[in-house]
């Protein structure tokens, strides 16, 4: 090397800065698209400007479409004997796109994949460029800092201690594996049972799996008419345990059901779990971004009582996925758990890496899409897609013909509700029905199996659903004949 090198400090290591203008000889270059570390590379930039075209094109082309494609051409999956060019990559894709669902659709009201702000798309992209790893500090300085500030911003917003910490994970599913694992841990037995109410989550029964506690030891409570596990049935159960001298690892309240929008009694669970000096974990995938707004808070009390948390920001807030945390009112638990010790790094300023806190090791920067998107919205703006999401529901729920109609009642933006027997005597059929005829105009609602019924769901996160299209929906609905 002829040049003269200067040293730079980073994160207390000094590295050498290669002078610009070193030939660009590669071995690669030539046969490898990897964009010039010598100049702002014109095919990186073609390449993402026509990409980005085609996304721009896609997201605004939705209206004019429909929520689920009913028909497009399937491009190769593998790769070819040759490396395909720009041109075909790019048909390619717009073919794959005309195959995906389209959130961005008014009548996409199906799930809880609402469609993704402009600022999480375009921090997903600089996050893939990027390419660090929440691994380890020394994998990613900026983005471990800004993770550990943003979870500290969101322990403060739930109510959590100053002791209390989080990582990132990718879904809830993970989150909440991972609560009952840190739960499990204080344990001197690792055997027990977990308390959770019967609409509780499927990923818990996957947690259970995988952590070898079997199915039966998912201890379902039945739920009130309001969709809330039933306080006194689960101290009945929990005293119930204590005579037989059975362990209970964790009590797991949700906050937001994911069929009815439910919230269970936090505060009320976390005494009760004080009393019998058990965990408490929340599922507030859906429900935990309420109380990241004052107006909204009062829908999910007592968050802050609770010893883990899952919160899933992709499910309502527009950060695209995937993006959930799990909170712990004890930072160091995570770290007692999870860390193995990272051998080949060194130590971290923070005292462990973002490998050490999870089950997860290499981990993409999922925080610049949440970080970029929450500060685009701003407080108001977070509360204005919660508060909306609620008016779009409420609207919804007040166009329904209750007396040809059975509504859920749940405290959150979602609606589900079946037909009453004398509509029809066959849900399962009339649910289907009317799904496709919804289909046809241009409304996605989805029909999930709830209490032994069919159901057609409704999640209102949609922010271009308007009340003309809210209108004309529970017009089509109230309508339905077959
Ligand atoms: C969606 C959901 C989960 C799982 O989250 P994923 O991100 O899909 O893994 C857990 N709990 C509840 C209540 C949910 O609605």
């Amino acid at each position: 090397m002829s040049s003269s090198p200067r040293d730079v400090k980073i994160g207390g290591l000094a590295s050498t800065r290669l002078q610009p203008d070193l030939p660009a000889e590669s071995l690669l270059s030539d046969l490898v698209p990897f964009a010039s570390p010598y100049e702002a590379d014109p095919e990186l930039k073609t390449f993402l400007h026509r990409t980005a075209n085609l996304l721009c094109d896609w997201i605004g082309g939705a209206a004019s479409g429909q929520p689920l494609p009913t028909v497009w051409a399937q491009p190769d999956a593998t790769p070819g004997p040759q490396g395909a060019d720009v041109d075909v990559l790019l048909s390619d894709l717009q073919s794959l796109m005309e195959g995906a669902f389209q959130p961005s659709h008014p009548g996409s009201l199906a799930h809880l994949d609402p469609p993704p702000l402009t600022a999480s798309i375009a921090a997903d992209l600089i996050a893939a460029g990027l390419n660090n790893n929440l691994l380890a500090e020394e994998l990613s300085p900026s983005l471990t800092l800004l993770e550990q500030q943003l979870v500290r911003w969101f322990c403060d917003r739930l109510g959590l201690p100053g002791s209390a910490g989080g990582a990132l994970t990718s879904g809830g599913t993970l989150s909440n594996l991972m609560a009952l694992v840190v739960a499990r841990d204080r344990l001197s037995d690792a055997s027990g049972v977990v308390l959770c109410s019967e609409d509780a989550h499927v990923s818990l029964s996957k947690a259970m799996r995988v952590m070898g506690l079997g199915g039966p030891a998912l201890i379902r409570i039945p739920v009130d008419a309001n969709g809330s596990l039933c306080l006194t049935q689960a101290e009945e159960c929990l005293s119930r345990l204590q005579r037989q001298g059975r362990q209970c690892l964790c009590v797991v309240a949700t906050a937001g059901t994911t069929v009815r929008g439910a919230v269970d009694p936090i505060p009320a669970l976390a005494s009760l779990c004080r009393r019998f000096d058990i965990w408490l974990h929340v599922d507030a995938a859906i429900g935990g971004v309420f109380a990241l707004s004052q107006q909204t808070a009062d829908l999910v009390p007592g968050l802050g009582e609770a010893d883990s948390i899952t919160i899933n920001p992709q499910k309502l807030l527009g950060i695209t996925k995937a993006s959930s945390m799990l909170l712990v009112r004890e930072a160091n638990q995570l770290h007692d758990t999870f860390s193995t010790g990272l051998p080949y790094m060194d130590d971290a300023s923070a005292g462990y890496h973002g490998g050490e806190i999870g089950l997860q090791g290499t981990r993409p920067a999922e925080v610049l899409k949440l970080w970029f998107g929450l500060r685009q919205l701003g407080v108001p703006g977070i509360t204005r897609v919660l508060s909306s999401a609620l008016e779009r529901a409420s609207t919804f729920k007040q166009r329904l013909d209750l007396d040809r109609l059975v509504c859920q009642p749940g405290s959150l933006h979602l609606v589900a509700f079946h037909p009453s027997s004398r509509v029809s005597r066959d849900g399962s059929s009339w649910t289907l029905a009317l799904r496709q005829a919804l289909m046809q105009e241009g409304f996605m609602l989805s029909r999930p199996l709830y209490a032994g019924c069919h159901h057609l769901k409704s999640v209102w996160g949609n922010p271009h659903t308007t009340v003309a299209h809210i209108d004309h929906l529970a017009h089509c609905i109230n309508r339905f004949e077959r």
